[in-house]
């Protein structure tokens, strides 16, 4: 059996540090454990045009691996031209790099590692809220920088205290965010989603079900998208959407960038629409070094919390998710049946009900 896995480069870092363990250098630690039972293992970064690793390998590979953190875009044209695969495992969470229709259409399972970084990516996303809404990051940049000038931070650093916050999905991430909210005492906790939460779980956050997305933003003084990237989610958050933002409202997305339109999100911060946008997930991954969301601010020059996309890629949750690749490996190997919850495709048919609505 071959199988291939798209990783991203790990340079010196993945070397010092064998925890790494989603990076080219480090292999999910999975080639003695392939190589042992005599299966070819062909790991690569290089994912892009008809010349790279991945389309060369994809035409008779059995079995892909991919990241979500340096997606190899499996297109229907790509699902087409593999004519062996069988499956496709995320490592990590979120498989909207694959086209899961064409996945069905060919009855290619898709497998990912659900829950192994939610936590990870909960407490980025908590972390975010209270950045923009504080106003750190200028405030960091003005120290390093030998300047002192407290008035021009604390023009616009607030409380999370008595704030609306409202996550846009309430899933597995979305309602880990609300539950790490409640000590902060915030106003109300807001979310917004076709799959209620089951009463005693709503109840335990406080939180309260918003049905209608347009009045949904219009409460919130902080928006944090939790949802997948499906035809449902894509561009959601777009210009006719961010006018129904409360003025100066914080939106938080470690979602996927492509939920957020880009030029919509850029505009409405310089105009004041938003305070601020912050988040590590891009529309193309690696961002291109002019992508405007590395470096538009609100009108005070602050408001940008982007990172590289890493939040799900803690040492911690790489721990996880590597194990859970080798697992699902395993029950694939050993004709066993996968654990429901990582079913994303099955064999010609979606299995989860959080992609949209179907
Ligand atoms: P989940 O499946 O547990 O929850 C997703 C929730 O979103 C579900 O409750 C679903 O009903 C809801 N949803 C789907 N479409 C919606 C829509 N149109 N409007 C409102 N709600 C909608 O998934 P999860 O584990 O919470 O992860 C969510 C997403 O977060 C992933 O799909 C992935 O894209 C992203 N993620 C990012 C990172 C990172 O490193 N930045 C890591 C993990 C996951």
């Amino acid at each position: 059996m071959k199988v291939l896995a798209i990783l991203y480069d790990g340079g010196q870092a993945a070397v010092d540090e064998p925890r790494l363990l989603g990076t080219v250098e480090n292999q999910l630690g999975l080639r003695s454990y392939l190589e042992s039972l005599g299966h070819e293992y062909t790991v690569s970064s290089s994912k892009e045009g008809p010349d790279s690793d991945f389309q060369k390998h994809i035409v008779d590979a059995e079995v892909l691996i991919t990241t979500p953190f340096h997606p190899g875009y499996l297109t229907r044209d790509l699902i087409e031209k593999a004519k062996n695969l069988k499956l496709c495992v995320t490592a990590g969470v979120g498989s909207d790099h694959i086209d899961l229709n064409a996945a069905v259409d060919h009855k290619i399972q898709v497998l990912e590692v659900s829950g192994s970084n939610v936590v990870s990516v909960a407490e980025h996303v908590v972390m975010s809220i209270l950045l923009l809404v504080r106003n750190f990051v200028p405030a960091h940049e003005m120290i390093e920088r030998g300047d002192w000038q407290v008035s021009e931070i604390a023009r616009n650093a607030f409380d999370l205290e008595n704030k609306v916050v409202g996550t846009i999905g309430a899933g597995r991430i979305g309602y880990r965010v609300l539950q790490r909210l409640v000590p902060f005492d915030c106003k109300e906790l807001l979310y917004y989603d076709y799959a209620p939460l089951p009463a005693e779980a709503q109840k335990a956050v406080g939180a309260r079900r918003v049905e209608d997305l347009v009045e949904f933003v219009s409460q919130c003084d902080v928006v944090t998208v939790n949802c997948p990237l499906h035809e449902g989610t894509r561009n959601l958050v777009n210009t006719e959407l961010l006018k129904h933002f409360k003025k100066g409202a914080w939106l938080v997305n470690t979602a996927r960038g492509a939920i957020c339109n880009k030029d919509a999100v850029a505009a409405a911060l310089r105009s004041g629409q938003l305070s601020g946008y912050s988040g590590d997930v891009w529309n193309v991954q690696p961002a291109p070094k002019d992508h405007v969301w590395r470096t538009v601010k609100n009108s005070l020059g602050g408001g940008n919390g982007m990172v590289p996309h890493y939040s799900g890629t803690t040492l911690d949750a790489q721990a996880r998710y590597a194990s859970g690749v080798k697992t699902i490996l395993a029950n694939y190997l050993d004709h066993k049946p996968q654990d429901p919850a990582n079913i994303i495709v099955g064999l010609g048919k979606y299995e989860t009900r959080a992609y949209g609505q179907r």
